[in-house]
């Protein structure tokens, strides 16, 4: 039984669901996150805000919620090119990624991720990536961190799991999660204090947060938020029906 979990928790709505589901889930939860030159710091603002509020009003989680982690990874935005470490326009490559994509990025994290839970002795290693809904980033997806949970769970000779409770599900859907994990008061949470937007806008304010409202990463969150007000989407069955899957040993 897996009982322990750090959480890849950037400060956007996605991590902040996995955050609320690891601590439905998990007695001991760490959360970690990178420093790696990003063009707004808005992120790494927003993700103290969002564990402080956490802590606040989630007491039965606050009790759960441990040591913090920011890694300084400057080096990844020396070696990259890309859109969100650059000050240069989105646009899509000739590969058909967009130029948001930061080569590697993914599996930076879950190496140094892993290296952590191996000093803290946390056993499963969260992350909100998703298939469904996404440019397609190839860091992203399920095949890849099966494999990177192989790579690790060998390389540290350590039993891995990395979750991934977003990778089937859309936008709508992860807002559905988490109103299922902390009702409307996370909703509200996350609409006020998570942040998604590319531009770093923490001036326009939108029923579903703050942002530019045309950037790829804020039509996603948008069109995602009206889906789930309309109610279209539906919660999968491990978040609504049995909070503590079956993982195995
Ligand atoms: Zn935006």
């Amino acid at each position: 039984m897996h009982t322990s979990a750090l959480v890849l928790f950037s400060g956007g709505q996605d991590s902040t669901t996995c955050l609320a589901l690891a601590l439905s889930r998990y007695q001991r939860v760490e959360t970690i996150a990178f420093d790696y030159r990003q063009r707004h710091s808005v992120e790494l603002d927003a993700r103290l805000k969002v564990l402080e509020q956490i802590r606040q009003q989630f007491p039965q989680w606050a009790a759960k919620l441990g040591e913090d982690h920011l890694l300084d990874l400057a080096v990844l935005g020396a070696v990259s090119e890309t859109s969100l470490t650059r000050q240069t326009a989105f646009k899509m490559e000739s590969s058909g990624l967009p130029n948001t994509f930061v080569p590697g990025r993914n599996l930076l994290f879950l190496t140094l991720a892993a290296a952590v839970a191996y000093r803290r002795d946390l056993q499963v290693i969260v992350t909100g990536v998703c298939e469904t809904d996404f440019s397609g980033y190839p860091d992203c997806r399920d095949d890849t961190m099966k494999a990177m949970q192989l790579a690790l769970s060998l390389g540290m000779d350590k039993r891995y799991l990395i979750d991934t409770p977003l990778m089937w599900i859309d936008k709508a859907a992860t807002w559905d999660m988490a109103r299922v994990l902390g009702g409307q008061a996370l909703v509200d949470l996350i609409v006020e204090h998570t942040h998604t937007c590319y531009l770093g806008d923490r001036i326009h304010r939108h029923d579903w947060g703050y942002g530019c409202g045309e950037c790829p990463a804020c039509v996603l969150r948008a069109n995602g938020y009206e889906k789930f007000l309309r109610g279209e989407s539906t919660t999968p069955l491990v978040v609504a029906g049995q909070l503590q899957p079956d993982y195995g040993p």
